[in-house]
């Protein structure tokens, strides 16, 4: 149990549990890694980034007792505290149980850097320790800070490394995240923490509050879509707007996905639809760098892991906010689906967002659902014969054509009784497959021949063909022609 420390700080609206620490621990002058012990965050050298996610009961009162605060505080310095309706914090999330590891490294939880106001950072500047860094930059979807009207920034001016984080390594995958990176240095929380080699006074340095260049100004429609995005991540109960129904903002989340997945698999047809969003040349270019061929892709690009996985809104707050202006526009228009449905239905059926949209169906809006099952095409299974097969002539010689009659004998049948077919079309459908089985004709010249009448034979298509196309079906009921066959050779 570790005592009290002798002061302490009150947190700071929106602030999370690193950016608190790290005042904490400037105000102390202690090592962040030295403070993140006391409060029972280290494990041997690491410093786990999910600590930002989410606190057990016993680690919250620890770091109440610790830092003098009550544990309802704590809470509040944790992702699931601030964003109780951002679906993806969530343990249950997709219709399987995720972990607070999992979340910590998927883009769509929360980013492995964060972004920033340097305007917000100079404000807060005085608070006992330094700086605010807001909670709520470390989530995909916000993009821009409302108060001083500017697109977030997002990568060091000096080093370039995105803030807040460990960089990437030389193929592109990112450093292994830390609650606070570099640890075990002692600096202003403003500063550039990034390494750009090991030792003891490695890290960059950077005054991040110094801007590097003028703001860039948020169009209305970006600004329009962060207040939608916030106000649902921020509503643990009450229903939001999404294809002209209310929806929880569960559902809502699992829209803006979708939409993305439909947006980026089918760009630029979204950008051509929605032409009063305006020029959206960060996603053109976002795109064109996800469909690089690898390794190409991650060389030439240098926003590392994020160009690697298709799924994850773009690094760059630029590209995510004309990514996400054009995804609430879908979903804010209650005629949405009809865009939707032109997006989806021009997927390609191979495509990394066709996979996951076909997992995702289920947990979207019902107005999703229904556009998202009606328009994409999903693969048939690869595996086993089309459901629709034409009859080889597998028995020529082996068995006599003018044996079979229809009806067929009645001790032929009982492989073809146990496929619950419909019962009489399924035998007469049978005798026309057994006759080509034997003689390779067409399925006009076999019923000609079994005499059965051209309506009947049209009967029987349309009823067993509809059957056929049941999973299992087809290739159960190629077995049980291979039986009966079995059963007419040996009489
Ligand atoms: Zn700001
Ligand atoms: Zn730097």
């Amino acid at each position: 149990m570790s005592a009290p420390l002798p002061r302490s700080l009150d947190p700071a609206p929106g602030e999370l549990l690193p950016g608190y620490l790290l005042r904490m621990a400037h105000r102390l002058d202690l090592k962040p890694l030295d403070l993140g012990r006391l409060c029972g965050l280290v494990t041997g050298s690491t410093f786990p980034a999910r600590h930002m996610v989410r606190l057990d009961q016993d680690r919250t009162r620890h770091i109440a007792d610790v830092c003098r605060l009550n544990p309802a505080e704590v809470h509040g310095l944790t992702l699931a505290g601030q964003a109780p309706g951002y679906t993806p914090l969530r343990i249950d999330y997709l219709g399987r149980h995720q972990s607070t590891v999992t979340m910590a490294n998927d883009g769509w939880v929360l980013t492995a850097f964060s972004r920033y106001c340097p305007d917000c950072l100079r404000d807060t500047a005085d608070l006992p320790g330094g700086p605010v860094w807001d909670g709520a930059w470390r989530l995909p979807h916000t993009f821009l800070c409302e108060r001083h009207q500017r697109i977030l920034d997002w990568q060091c001016p000096t080093c370039h490394a995105p803030a807040f984080s460990n960089g990437y390594r030389a193929d592109g995958r990112w450093r292994p995240t830390q609650l606070i990176p570099a640890p075990a240095q002692r600096l202003h929380p403003a500063r550039c923490r990034h390494r750009r080699s090991t030792g003891p006074n490695a890290a960059c340095g950077q005054g991040l509050d110094q801007p590097a260049r003028p703001p860039v100004r948020p169009a209305a429609a970006m600004t329009h879509a962060h207040q939608r995005l916030a106000e649902a991540a921020t509503a643990a109960d009450h229903e939001v707007a999404s294809l002209g129904q209310q929806v929880s903002a569960q559902c809502f989340f699992n829209d803006i996905r979708a939409t993305v997945a439909a947006v980026r698999g089918t760009w630029p047809m979204a950008g051509e639809l929605l032409t009063d969003i305006g020029p959206v040349d960060t996603i053109t270019a976002h795109i064109e760098a996800l469909r690089r061929p690898h390794p190409e892709r991650t060389a030439a690009l240098g926003d590392g892991r994020v160009a690697r996985t298709f799924g994850h809104p773009p690094a760059d707050p630029l590209a995510a906010a004309d990514l996400m202006a054009i995804t609430v526009a879908i979903l804010d228009n209650p005629t949405g689906h009809h865009t939707l449905a032109h997006l989806l239905s021009d997927l390609p059926s191979t495509s990394t967002a066709h996979i996951r949209l076909r997992h995702h169906a289920q947990h979207c809006s019902p107005a999703m659902t229904a556009v998202i099952r009606r328009s994409v095409r999903f693969p048939r299974k690869a595996a086993g014969p089309p459901a629709l097969f034409p009859q080889p002539a597998t028995h020529r010689g082996r068995l006599d054509p003018d044996a079979i009659s229809t009806p067929l004998p009645e001790h032929w049948t009982a492989p073809l009784d146990e496929l619950g077919a419909p019962h009489r079309q399924l035998r007469r459908d049978a005798a026309i497959r057994l006759v080509q089985m034997a003689t390779g004709c067409s399925r006009r010249s076999a019923a000609f021949h079994l005499q059965i009448p051209l309506g009947s034979l049209h009967s029987a298509t349309i009823s067993i063909q509809a059957w056929q196309k049941e999973p299992g079906n087809a290739a159960a009921y190629q077995k049980a022609l291979h039986r009966v066959a079995e059963i007419a050779r040996h009489g």
